[in-house]
């Protein structure tokens, strides 16, 4: 098996985008700690903004950034897609173990490829959504991810943001910062519907959401933070106040 990263962002800002390469140049977080260690694990339920959150904090900080679902998401397409049962745990946990899986870590560069092929937006789909529990609730395919995500971080230099359901308690409980960010259920399934464009159904929605952060929560607890670990609400919050806000939160944590 392998797990690759792309190139990690510490060092280079977006190619071939002005208007990012400026921004970052003028962002005042993109020398802080520099040169040490700065892991920022942020935990959090479906639609709680996160992903996109996160992304952009990874890019103000110059930092690299990692998707872990969209790992869980890979192995899951990837067990459809080659008729491996979900409901058999040591199929699954096989899958995990074999999957020849590259993540891009650069927060400007969304990639996924799994044996060269790219599903990048195949793992979005919401038959991967809806199927992405039963990888998720396999222990033997957790513990393959989670050791895929380590490396990943170590590959990075140590100056990633990594977001999931498990990185504050499990992937990365050492992180210098570890947040858990929230929003009410409401925003949650408002965004989620956003993001996908206004094509799914109330039912559908809740069933990608509510109902899929209940599966999930049976083995990870993502709903209360675990001691240490700085819980943002995002519900009356918009996207910069969420950013801005996860930034005040690494400066503070991680002067
Ligand atoms: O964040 P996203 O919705 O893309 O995550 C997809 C799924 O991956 C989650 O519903 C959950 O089942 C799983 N996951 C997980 N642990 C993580 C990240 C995601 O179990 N750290």
């Amino acid at each position: 098996m392998t797990t690759s990263a792309g190139s990690a962002a510490s060092a280079a800002p977006a190619a071939g985008d002005p208007a990012a390469t400026a921004e970052r140049a003028s962002s005042p977080h993109s020398g802080f700690r520099l040169g040490k260690s700065l892991v920022v694990a942020i935990d959090g339920p479906s639609g709680s903004g996160k992903s996109s959150v996160s992304r952009e904090v990874a890019r103000r900080l110059r930092a690299a950034y990692l998707d872990t679902g969209a790992m869980y998401r890979a192995v899951t397409l990837h067990c459809i897609a080659t008729g491996v049962d979900l409901q058999d745990g040591v199929a699954v946990e096989a899958a995990a173990r074999g999957i020849e899986l590259f993540i891009s870590t650069s927060p400007d560069r969304e990639s996924v490829t799994i044996a060269g092929d790219d599903v990048t937006a195949a793992i979005r789909e919401p038959e991967v959504s809806s199927a992405v529990s039963a990888v998720a609730t396999t222990m033997g395919a957790r513990a393959e991810l989670i050791r895929r995500q380590r490396a990943l971080i170590a590959g990075a230099g140590h100056r990633i943001v990594a977001e999931g359901r498990d990185i504050t308690t499990v992937v990365a409980p050492d992180a210098e910062v570890r947040i858990l960010l929230t929003a009410s259920e409401e925003a949650r399934l408002r965004r989620r519907g956003d993001q996908l464009g206004g094509t799914q159904t109330d039912a559908q929605l809740k069933q990608q959401v509510i109902d899929r952060d209940a599966r999930d929560s049976t083995v990870v607890n993502f709903r209360q933070a675990a001691d240490g670990v700085v819980t943002l609400d995002s519900s009356d919050l918009d996207f910069e106040q969420t950013v801005a806000a996860v930034l005040d939160v690494v400066r503070t944590i991680a002067h």
